[in-house]
């Protein structure tokens, strides 16, 4: 398989400067854009079924239709999703740190599509490295004249920024990290509007997924059929997969979507570490359902992974071994979504501290039977469509599959008083 992303990846390795990425058929990409009309590269990317990696999985190109082509519709803008916060998942920073440029050439190539003007990197906090990296690389684009100039014989230009956020989850969610750009408090936006129509100071905006636009540049060069041949399965390209938990050699590698999961977990995450089991993982980071030993089959592909009631998400899996409490590990993740709350609509700020109270209170062997009935109730009074935005039913799922899968554990907390892996 000829791979568009990995050889970039490896964190071991410097980041690719201007000159490396163009010796490496950097910015050609671009170039070859700059020659089509840019409702033809919307055409392409969407052709190609390059679905959406931030984890929502929506066709990139579509999205990218939505946006008003009227000449005269005044600024719109492009911005890069790089507010990667969801746990588990650390697949952006390493294409950031690895190869900066790639970013900015499907930034501009994006941007150029949709006939946007500036753009905007929003940045995780906590990403310093990829911040300093950035900030060189885009200092390069604009000396070389990729940015802030008239290019070619189409006269486009793009300006680009880089934001750094404040570490806050809900930043991830686009009308938030919008309200955010803004200067106002994090809070999701009612949709519709989406973006497309109303952004970033109520123009047009597309937010686009980093690993998404990394992926621009190769469909540009290669085309849509390259890219469908990527994969295992019927979504197109390949996926950035990662597995963290007690494997022997965790980590993020580039494969085909639709990979099998025992294949992830085996021959690249190395299979359990001695002394461990694998009873289950969130495939696509935290605010996912597990999948347990019946799936080890399944294929990582977009729909193979919701047929097993679950969800891609983001593609990083976050592996539970047999020495670690399930109830433990499931409060782990409610007490950081309780945290991360943006406390906007009601049932998500006051619905998450209390999941988090009542595991809690299981995990220390004072939890009744009534409590998992509550718990239940929560799993659907947070659930989808009954809050403002996706954090609050994202936060459900492990906590809802850990009650269909691992139910035991939770009554044995119960029943023995205390937590049993103590
Ligand atoms: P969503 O399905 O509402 O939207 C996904 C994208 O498609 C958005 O850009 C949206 O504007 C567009 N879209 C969806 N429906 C549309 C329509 N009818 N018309 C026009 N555009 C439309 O999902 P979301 O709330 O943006 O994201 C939720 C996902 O984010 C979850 O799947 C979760 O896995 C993921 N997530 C990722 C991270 C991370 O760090 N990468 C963090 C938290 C959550």
């Amino acid at each position: 398989m000829e791979k568009p992303l990995t050889q970039y990846i490896n964190p071991n390795r410097p980041a690719l400067h201007l000159k490396e990425y163009e010796r490496v058929g950097g910015y050609s990409a671009l170039r070859k854009a700059l020659t089509m009309a840019p409702k033809d590269i919307t055409n392409m990317v969407q052709e190609a079924d390059l679905k959406g990696r931030g984890g929502a999985g929506f066709n990139t190109g579509m999205k990218w239709s939505f946006v008003p082509m009227d000449p005269d519709i005044g600024t719109k803008y492009l911005i890069a999703n790089a507010d990667e916060m969801e746990p588990g998942t650390f697949k952006d920073r390493l294409l950031m740190e690895g190869n900066p440029h790639q970013l900015i050439e499907g930034m501009i190539i994006a941007a150029y599509a949709i006939q946007a003007n500036v753009s905007f990197i929003f940045l995780r906090w906590a990403y310093k490295k990829a911040a300093r990296l950035l900030e060189q690389a885009i200092a390069e684009a604009y000396d070389a004249g990729y940015l802030g100039r008239p290019m070619g014989s189409t006269g486009y230009q793009l300006h680009l920024h880089l934001h750094t956020g404040v570490g806050r989850y809900i930043c991830g969610e686009e009308t938030a990290l919008l309200n955010a750009l803004e200067g106002k408090r994090a809070t999701p936006r009612l949709k519709p509007p989406f973006p497309q129509i109303s952004g970033l100071f109520g123009r047009p905006t597309i937010v686009n997924n980093v690993e998404t636009l990394c992926n621009v540049p190769h469909i540009v060069n290669n085309g849509p059929d390259w890219f469908k041949a990527l994969s295992n399965s019927g979504d197109a390209g390949t996926k950035l997969y990662g597995v963290s938990g007690r494997v022997k050699t965790p980590g993020i590698w580039e494969l085909p979507l639709g990979t099998p999961m025992d294949q992830l977990l085996e021959d690249h995450a190395g299979g359990m570490q001695d002394g461990y089991r694998f009873r289950g993982a969130l495939p696509g980071g935290a605010s996912t359902d597990f999948l347990v030993t019946e799936h080890l089959k399944i294929n990582l592909d977009y729909k193979s992974v919701a047929s097993a009631g679950s969800r891609l998400g983001t593609g990083t899996m976050v592996v539970l071994d047999d020495r670690t409490c399930p109830v433990g590990f499931v409060h782990n993740l409610e007490h950081f979504f309780a945290q991360e709350s943006c406390g906007w609509c009601s049932p998500c700020r006051e619905g998450l501290p209390w999941t988090e109270k009542i595991l809690r209170s299981i995990e220390d062997g004072r939890g009744t039977i009534q409590d998992l009935e509550i718990l239940e109730q929560h799993t659907i009074q947070l659930g989808p469509g009954r809050t403002f935005c996706a954090l609050a039913p994202g936060a459900m799922e492990p906590l809802q599959s850990a009650l269909k899968y691992f139910r035991e554990d939770f009554e044995s907390h119960i029943s023995q008083k205390k937590c049993p892996w103590r």
